[in-house]
Order: structure tokens, then sequence, then C-alpha cells
């Protein structure tokens, strides 16, 4: 698992070079036209199973898979203005959420009353592969785009707030069995792992509040924190049970000596019934 981060970044490159290629398969935004025309296309495919994926494994597709992205990723390390971490602002993540799929399914609708369309039909290749001039335009304008969002704002700005796949996929990914956890008994809360974490999720208060467990919803699963903690005191695991997971450690390490955050023997106490129940 200490490799895990290295996979991620060879895959992303992977990707990366992938998709100019197939980019009516990967590039997410087709959707809008599978929707337009009423066909289930590879790209309809590919990121439905992303999205059925997610309450089981997290944001893999956005940690893994998506260009927009890495390419951010690259670029924000040299990002104009540093953001601390805050929750993605639901109202933009909706409103970008309904505008897509409202605008799509209008023009499906008006396909179908035309008479230019009669139902929904199965065809994974009816965007075709060819990266002509226009999807050259697109794929740059798209990757210039995801760069600039990068050198301004910095970890990933743009998928916690304004991206219609990030914010389903976050749904799916608020139940996922797959989690970064940390050992509060090796932890130092030095905070490495907060600052270099891809999407700058607070980790160090996951101990605190959760016994170890990063269930932010964001988490792209990239493996990162895993290698920043020179204590190898993250790991990513299946936690399928949160609740057993929590009583299972109360049982090995006592919660003051997993917490540093001074927790008193009267919360210890609430803590320790809470989760026994
Ligand atoms: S949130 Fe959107 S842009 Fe960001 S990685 Fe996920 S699919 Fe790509
Ligand atoms: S980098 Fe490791 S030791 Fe430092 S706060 Fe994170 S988990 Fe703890
Ligand atoms: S918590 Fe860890 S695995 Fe999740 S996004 Fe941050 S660095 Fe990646």
């Amino acid at each position: 698992m200490t490799k895990l981060f290295t996979y991620n970044s060879l895959t992303r490159m992977a990707f990366l070079m992938l998709t100019p290629v197939f980019f009516r398969a990967l590039g997410f935004a087709f959707i809008w036209h599978s929707i337009y025309w009423g066909v289930i296309t590879w790209v309809a495919i590919i990121w439905g199973c992303l999205i059925l994926i997610s309450p089981l494994v997290g944001k893999v597709g956005c940690g893994w898979v998506c260009f927009f992205g890495t390419w951010q990723d690259l670029s924000s390390q040299r990002s104009v203005l540093k953001t601390s971490w805050h929750k993605p602002i639901t109202w933009t993540r909706i409103t970008i959420i309904v505008a897509f799929f409202a605008t799509s399914l209008i023009f499906f609708f008006i396909h179908v009353h035309s008479g230019m369309i009669r139902c929904i039909r199965f065809d994974p290749g009816f965007l075709n592969m060819n990266f002509d001039d226009h999807c050259k335009h697109v794929w740059v304008y798209d990757s210039a785009g995801a760069i600039l969002f990068g050198l301004l704002l910095d970890k990933r700005w743009f998928c916690r707030n304004l991206c219609f796949m990030g914010g389903i996929c976050a749904a799916g990914a608020k139940f996922s069995r797959l989690i970064p956890v940390v050992d509060t008994a090796k932890c130092n809360y030095c905070g490495k792992c907060d600052r270099d974490c891809l999407l700058k999720i607070p980790i160090t208060r996951y101990m605190a509040k959760n016994d170890g467990m990063v269930t932010n919803p964001e988490c792209i699963v990239c493996g990162k924190c895993v290698e920043s903690c020179y204590r190898k005191a993250i790991s990513i695991e299946f936690v399928w049970n949160r609740k057993e997971y929590r009583v299972n450690l109360l049982h090995d390490v006592p919660l003051s000596k997993r917490t540093g955050f001074g927790v008193s023997p009267v919360a210890e106490k609430r803590q320790t019934a809470a989760c026994l129940k």
C-alpha cells in the first residue's frame, strides 16, 4: 500500500496520454452529448460504472482516471492563491448538476418530439473516436482551463465546487468502504499529511473526531497521504463496518493514547460508551 501513490501517478499519467486518443470515451462532459442524442455510449458506460462503484471504492474516477483532475494536480503545485480547506459549495454543485441534466434532457425531448430519435438506444461507438479538429479544440480548451484553475486556486478547487461529476461521485463516496485510516497510536500529529493531501482534506481532524477513519467524500483514494507519512501511520483499507472498527480499536488501544487532543476522562468514558452501544 505504501506504493499506492506511485501506481496512482503512473495510472493518471497513462490516462492523461490516452485521453486525447479516446477523448469521447474518457472526457466525462461527453455524457451531455449522449443524453442529447439518447444513446448509451462508451463515455456513459465508463463514467456510469465509476459512479456506481463510488459507494464501494470512493471517487476513484476522479483520482485515477480524469485528465481534468490530473492537470489541476500538476499545475496547482505552483498555484497563486493558497486556500484553506472548506467543504464544497453545495449550491454551485447542485446548480451545475441541474443545469447539465436539464439542458441535455430538454434537447433529448425536443429530438424525440420532432421524430429525430425514437427512444434510448445502445450504441457505444456512437461518438466516434476520431480526434478531429473539433475535438482537438475542445481538448485544448479543457486542458488549458484545468491548468489555469490549478495555477490560480490550489488543490482541486474546481473539482470540489464546480464539477457536476465530482458532486455525483462524492454523493456515492459518502458511503465508501475504501478509506484512509490513521493509526493514532503511531501518529505524532505533525500535520504533514494535511498539507500534502491533493484535496487539502484535514486528515488530523479525523483522528480526534472519527477514530482515525478519514471518511471525507472528497477523498480520491490517491494514496498521497500514505506516502507522505514518515511514521507509516496511514493506510488505505476496506472498512466494511465503521462501528465495529471503532469498537475493535477501543479494545486494542486506550482512547486516551490514540488521540493527541487531550480528551478528558469524562469525554473518553462517554465516547467509549457510545461506541460500545
Ligand atoms: S471532480 Fe470532475 S474534473 Fe475533478 S477529477 Fe472528478 S470528474 Fe474530473
Ligand atoms: S503525517 Fe503521519 S504522523 Fe504526521 S499527522 Fe499525518 S498521520 Fe500523523
Ligand atoms: S486523504 Fe489521502 S488518499 Fe484521500 S485525497 Fe487526500 S491524500 Fe489522497
